[in-house]
């Protein structure tokens, strides 16, 4: 990412606010010694787990583990980006902001191409509105779209001619240079511009902070392309937007919860219906920046894709996207291969609730259900390939009984013995490659520390003493955090060797792990000489142990290849990877 503000500004900003004052606004907060502690506003609880320590300028929550500086907060509260954030606590602080030349062009540009969406968007909307194209308004209506619906959403109509909005836009003074930037008049093959959507429904596309980036169109005929979008623009990226929303952020925060659909009518008319939590995927392949996007609002998606085989293919991708950025993922399955819309205008809102209360299935359970699915015969081969495609899914649960549910209800769906399904789930195949072993080494953290795990406590005491630092990293390195935050973490800290400039950084991910280790710093007293040994010696038999491991499975698999050279060459190999082992103490 560009930095796009230097570290002086955001110091600068940063010392002219008080984050205690900030959170106030929202927050009720009570002093004890000198943190702050109140009811976070990130998740729902009784008693206070979120806290503010204004020497350090930071918050955390030990409930959510939401944390962060002050524009980390800012950020999460309103759901804004990084860069609002810095403007909006700038405004606040009375720091002049200045932009290099560079970003004064993109600004220009932003703002004139945003007027001119606008006043396209007011174009569209009064076309549809006019009595002028009956037609296209007898569309909406036989689609059960009511006129407050499409003044909420400005639904509009491109008319079917050729530079209507053209002129009208010109007419209106914005500048031809800034149109053709918009994306809404195309340039054709004998270098003349038309207008990109014409005879078409228009869905303008508005940011989650309402700033409008562009427009889908859909025909109201037979015609091709059924949709039709604004095409990639400096402003518009269908990748990063979510149709709906901007009108459902609310709903969406409020209820931690967001119903997912693919089209403009099912989004549009699941809010007619007083649903509001509901946002689309733009037609398009569902993406990971979606995902960050939807992250910043709510824990929880339910997937109500179409019930046809396309809705169903494009579900099972947005699963493991949305898994990725571990959001909890449920999905709904229309009946009988209908879309929202469709359902929606048949059956009406309560059996629609109704519907998907009693119907949504873990996305564990949707993906099982699907590959049986699309088993035509259940033999053999069947049973293992469905086994297998669900195998990593069920061993990265955390919990144990959820395995369990889950193999037996595959043992059930299989038709094989419980105990079957689990030998299979449990084996590891050639797929599990060794190396993936070496992500997660598994310590068991038994002695707690209030709730700080051994690990953090090693983290503080190395991030407190130089001297510990050193020893750990000379004896065993510094890759041994099981935590793939705290990995990341401890190797950034590596290269600066300064937690200060650390919680400077606008990194969204990395932010409450700082803000964590901040307060455990404070919390996690000295840890004794002995305490850092044993830690070191535990460490090293479990690399060497694991080591055993990987040359074990290695060895097995050269014998089953029969491949002779290099099962004598790997052999040789060991030899010198056992000494090693050795020198290391055990
Ligand atoms: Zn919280």
């Amino acid at each position: 990412m560009t930095r796009y503000y230097n570290d002086q500004l955001l110091n600068d900003i940063t010392n002219r606010l008080d984050i205690v004052d900030i959170v106030s606004e929202t927050v009720k907060l009570t002093r004890k010694g000198n943190r702050y502690w109140g009811l976070c506003p990130f998740h729902e609880e009784k008693t206070s787990s979120f806290s503010v320590t204004p020497d350090k300028n930071l918050f955390y929550c030990f409930g959510c583990h939401a944390g962060g500086n002050i524009f980390t907060y800012v950020m999460k509260r309103d759901g804004i980006e990084f860069g609002e954030a810095v403007e909006m606590l700038a405004g606040r602080a009375g720091v002049q902001l200045t932009l290099s030349s560079k970003n004064k062009k993109a600004d220009q540009i932003r703002k004139n191409v945003l007027e001119i969406n606008q006043a396209a968007a007011q174009f569209y909307n009064r076309n549809l509105l006019s009595n002028q194209h009956q037609l296209a308004y007898d569309y909406m209506v036989s689609r059960g779209i009511k006129q407050e619906t499409i003044e909420e959403f400005k639904i509009g109509y491109a008319m079917d001619s050729w530079n209507a909005l053209e002129e009208h836009l010109l007419k209106k003074g914005y500048a031809e240079h800034y149109i053709k930037i918009s994306g809404l008049i195309k340039r054709s093959s004998n270098d003349r511009y038309y207008d990109l959507f014409r005879n078409r429904i228009i869905f303008p596309i508005s940011q989650y902070n309402g700033d409008l980036l562009g427009f889908g169109g859909r025909v109201i005929d037979d015609s091709m392309p059924k949709y039709l979008n604004t095409p990639e623009t400096e402003l518009y990226s269908k990748r990063r937007n979510l149709y709906g929303l901007y009108q459902a952020r609310e709903a969406v925060r409020k209820e931690n919860e967001v119903l997912l659909v693919e089209g403009y009518m099912d989004c549009v008319k699941i809010h007619q219906n007083g649903i509001k939590n509901c946002a689309a995927s733009l037609g398009t392949a569902f993406t990971s920046e979606q995902a960050v996007l939807l992250r910043r609002y709510a824990e929880r998606v339910i997937i109500l894709y179409d019930g046809d085989e396309a809705g169903q293919r494009e579900t099972l991708r947005a699963i493991d996207i949305l898994r990725d950025q571990e959001l909890n993922v449920e999905i709904v399955t229309l009946p009988g291969g209908k879309d929202p819309d469709e359902y929606l205008e048949l059956y009406g809102k309560e059996e629609f609730l109704h519907y998907i209360k009693n119907n949504k299935v873990t996305y564990l359970e949707f993906k099982i259900n699907r590959y049986i699915n699309q088993e035509k015969e259940m033999n053999l081969e069947g049973q293992r390939k469905i086994i297998n495609s669900v195998k990593m899914d069920i061993n990265s649960l955390a919990s144990e009984i959820e395995k369990y549910y889950y193999i037996k209800t595959l043992a059930k769906k299989l038709r094989l013995e419980e105990n079957i399904v689990y030998r299979e789930i449990s084996s590891k195949s050639r797929d599990n490659r060794p190396i993936a072993e070496n992500k997660s080494i598994k310590y068991r953290d038994n002695i707690e520390y209030g709730n700080y795990s051994l690990e953090e406590k090693i983290l503080a005491a190395m991030l407190k003493s130089k001297q510990i630092y050193k020893k750990i990293k000379s004896s065993i390195g510094i890759d041994f955090f099981t935590k793939a935050e705290y990995q990341e973490f401890i190797l950034q800290y590596d290269l600066i060797q300064n937690l200060q400039q650390m919680t400077e950084i606008d990194d969204e991910k990395m932010m409450p792990i700082i803000a964590r280790i901040e307060f455990m710093m404070e919390d996690i007293g000295e840890i004794d000489d002995i305490g850092i040994d044993n830690f070191i010696r535990r460490v090293t038999l479990v690399k060497a142990k694991r080591r055993q491991r990987i040359i074990y499975h290695k060895l097995n698999i050269l014998n089953t290849e029969g491949d002779f050279n290099s099962l004598m060459k790997f052999i040789l190999e060991i030899d010198t990877i056992l000494n090693t082992t050795r020198e290391g103490g055990i």
